[in-house]
């Protein structure tokens, strides 16, 4: 990020593609090693390794939305295929679909939180940022 690459700012800027691949792996944006979630969806109030803070973090709904994104292309773009090209009756796809769906929704659910959180680490926005430069929080 060009504001915090300054070599006049006293603050250092952070890797963010390296943050978003340990959130997506569920570890610690900041040295990568300790657990980046308490439990499933839930960050850890401090990483064990480094002691860097994780819960400061304002994810809020915008990993379901990325979520809900990804598996809708997933799910209706294989629906469209199997409709076009395969001869599944309809109770079996009654039964795989939404299944597919829940499966894919709860498998992604986590990585994607932990991208999100780890790109607001690395760009410090809310709780993890340094002071604001005009004072303000
Ligand atoms: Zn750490």
């Amino acid at each position: 990020m060009a504001i915090l690459a300054d070599q006049t700012s006293p603050i250092a800027s952070r890797d963010v593609g390296g943050a978003i691949r340990h959130g997506l792996a569920g570890r610690c944006p900041n040295c990568g090693k300790g657990h980046l979630f308490g439990r499933y969806l839930k960050a850890a109030s401090a990483c064990a390794e480094c002691g860097e803070r994780l819960d400061l973090h304002r994810a809020d709904d915008l990993p379901a939305y990325l979520v809900i994104l990804i598996v809708g292309h997933i799910v209706v773009g294989a629906m469209l295929a199997f409709e076009t090209f395969g001869a599944l009756p309809i109770w079996v796809q009654m039964l795989i679909w939404p299944s597919f769906t829940l499966v894919l929704a709860l498998s992604l659910l986590q990585p994607v939180k932990g991208a999100i959180i780890a790109l607001q680490w690395a760009l410090r926005m809310h709780g993890f940022g340094a002071p604001h430069p005009l004072g303000r929080e």
